[in-house]
């Protein structure tokens, strides 16, 4: 039975970054009870610990993408027969986000299936913001690369937050993606941030890496100039038709120990289990909520893979005692 940890570098609960590798490594390694236990101080010290908060996410432009990334049914490299659509009526997605706060979510995230957004695509992208702002909800967009000057337009619009996940560790991100390098997944997020958007930014569990491309995608979020203030962690979704088709399982325990990784690395952001709930069982997620998760996608679709519904998460938050969070707090 390994005795107890007497390390003071492993019972602190505070922690001065740039992170190691080495550093990071070790904390992946520790018995799990000694894992939980780290990761739950320091989200208690961070966070109230009974609540989640809530998002929903739209695709607003589904399939048809010129990028090849090899989890995604979206990519028009695959042959997985999802219709591609155009990008949606700036009412429809307002319509929507109504829906989405009356059914308690604080953050509406929208999807575009694009490399980078096209000249005349802003206009309305910049609409969507204003008029999902205006109904009180934080705004998040996934858009795809944008360059200094698309950011500074959609920070002036009031867009809160940009998602563009790094997926991956460096070394792994060319076996999953070819038609971008990583440094440009890097390079938007910098733009992100000099406009003085929020980042959020997490990656996929599953494609095949291994725990040090895991821990090593953690240490490169974590060393950011600032960290993201959102990371969410997705457990792969195999889909028919993708590169990834048949890729083994993460096993749910690795899952559980990158979630109290993230945690403790990055104390102050939101951890979100994106999409891949649907794969887990409910033990699982409760794990991940010890493991200092404290936030989620609500909804039965994400983008265009099925999520658990609101009764599901309804009953899950409620047999584990957790709560939204208010909007003004998210
Ligand atoms: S993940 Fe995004 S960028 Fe990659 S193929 Fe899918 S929609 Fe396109």
């Amino acid at each position: 039975m390994p005795a107890p940890s007497t390390n003071p570098r492993l019972t602190h609960v505070g922690e001065t970054r740039p992170w190691t590798l080495d550093g990071a490594r070790e904390l992946y390694a520790m018995p799990f009870n000694d894992l939980l236990f780290r990761a739950q101080t320091v989200h208690r010290a961070n966070f109230d610990p009974n609540r989640v908060q809530l998002s929903k996410l739209l695709s607003i432009k589904t399939g048809g993408c010129p990028e090849d990334c090899g989890y995604c049914n979206q990519s028009a490299h695959h042959a997985t027969g999802l219709k591609a659509s155009k990008l949606m009526e700036v009412e429809r997605v307002i319509a929507e986000a109504r829906k989405a706060k009356e059914g308690g979510a604080t953050r509406y995230c929208m999807g575009a299936a694009w490399r980078s957004p096209k000249p005349r695509d802003m206009d309305m992208v910049v609409a969507m913001v204003q008029g999902v702002k205006a109904l009180g909800l934080e705004t998040c967009m996934t858009l795809g690369m944008l360059t200094p000057a698309q950011a500074e337009r959609l920070a002036d619009a009031g867009l809160d937050y940009y998602n563009h996940n790094i997926d991956t560790s460096e070394r792994f991100y060319q076996e999953i993606v070819t038609t971008r390098r990583f440094e440009d997944r890097l390079e938007t997020l910098g733009h992100v941030r000099q406009a003085g958007i929020k980042v959020c930014s997490g990656g996929i569990l599953g494609m095949g890496e291994t725990a040090d491309d895991r821990i090593d995608m953690l240490v490169t979020l974590a060393n950011l100039p600032v960290p993201p203030e959102s990371v969410p962690l997705n457990l792969l979704i195999p889909m028919p038709g993708t590169k990834l088709a048949d890729a083994a399982p993460v096993d749910p325990i690795e899952f559980v120990r990158s979630v109290a990784l993230a945690r403790i690395l990055m104390p102050r952001s939101h951890v979100r289990l994106s999409a891949g709930r649907t794969a887990m069982t409910v033990e699982m997620q409760a794990l991940c909520f010890f493991a200092g998760a404290n936030s989620i996608f609500v909804g039965d679709t994400l983008l265009t893979a099925a999520n658990p519904g609101d009764d599901q998460d309804s009953a899950l938050l409620r047999r584990l005692g957790l709560t939204p969070v208010a909007p003004e707090a998210a």
